[in-house]
């Protein structure tokens, strides 16, 4: 809820002054047991940072986590060192997030022993279960992970994420170092684990096609803002934001049930250390009036009581 996490650059070279980044502004959301929420944006746009928020990593500068419905800044130090195991994260790059002097076996049963988590079947017969589970063979676990590919690398941090049986996953990129033809695999176990074991997911990434894929709900960012959510169907047969629309075109195979209102994104990301005033959009986008310069759209409902927009053109609906 109202999730912000600002920080202080350390001071730059040549004496360039220290600047305030907004990372993450305000942002609010829910993800429901079961579902996948996928987090959309170009990369700066503050997806990565609100997930870590989320995980706990980071301290937001403001607002709050409510998980279950308990607020986790409310609990005690042993409450939400037991709360930690509900959440896992898979990362972008596998192998930069396995340890390469572990065995699989190894990495699978860390958590484990880090948490005290012990399974009535004993931790070799899960790290068993777990390999079966990500489709890796037995054999896998006294391998290292060099002795991977790229695909099998992310199958093993998925295992690890699963060895606590945690209650949401974080996914930040999961795919996105992967060849094509692997992502889909990826994917595809994802939705499979999904379906199986009951996961919540909160999936990262800036590919409108991988989240179109795997998402029950979308949110798409742009600096640090929301600023716009709904269904899977909502968000791709209907965008109602400028932002989501150009996102949209420039997904490489139009998917054939998007209106396709082709909007080419003018310019570069501007800094979080200096975002514009106003609309954060409106120095990309074509539609922009003089009152996006100076007023900031808030989130609002849009046609469906789940499609909720940040854009002053929907005032003139
Ligand atoms: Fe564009 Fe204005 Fe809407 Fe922002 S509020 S997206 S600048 S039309
Ligand atoms: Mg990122």
């Amino acid at each position: 809820k109202n999730l912000k996490k600002h920080f202080v650059t350390d001071k730059g070279w040549l004496g360039k002054p220290k600047q305030l980044v907004k990372a993450v502004d305000g942002v609010t959301l829910t993800i429901r047991e079961g579902e996948t929420y996928g987090l959309v944006g170009e990369s700066g746009c503050g997806k990565s940072t609100t997930g870590r928020l989320i995980m706990q990593l980071l301290d937001p500068t403001d607002g709050t986590i409510v998980f279950q419905g308990e607020e986790l800044s409310s609990l005690s130090r042993e409450q939400l060192q037991r709360t930690r195991k509900d959440f896992q994260m898979i990362f972008q790059d596998p192998y930069a997030s396995l340890n390469p002097r572990m065995t699989v076996k190894e990495i699978i049963a860390e958590p484990m022993r880090i948490h005290g988590y012990h399974y009535e079947q004993g931790e070799e017969a899960k790290i068993d279960e777990l390999l079966g589970l990500v489709g890796l063979p037995i054999q896998a676990k006294g391998k290292y992970p060099h002795e991977f590919s790229g695909g099998q690398r992310q199958r093993i941090g998925i295992a690890r994420a699963l060895a606590l049986e945690p209650k949401l996953i974080i996914a930040d990129e999961p795919v996105s170092a992967l060849d094509v033809s692997i992502q889909s695999q990826i994917l595809n176990l994802l939705k499979d684990l999904q379906e199986r074991l009951g996961l919540t997911y909160l999936f990262i990434a800036h590919d409108l096609s991988v989240v179109d894929f795997i998402s029950d709900r979308i949110g798409v960012m742009y600096l640090g803002h929301l600023v716009e959510e709904g269904t899977r169907e909502e968000l791709i047969e209907n965008p109602k934001h400028p932002y989501t629309k150009a996102l949209l075109s420039s997904v490489p195979t139009p998917d054939p049930r998007a209106k396709k209102e082709r909007i080419v994104l003018q310019g570069e990301l501007p800094s979080p250390s200096n975002p514009p005033k106003g609309c954060p959009f409106h120095t990309r986008c074509p539609f922009a009036w003089s009152d996006c310069e100076i007023r900031k759209p808030q989130l609002q409902k849009s046609g469906t009581e789940t499609h909720y927009t940040a854009c002053h053109l929907l005032d003139a609906e």
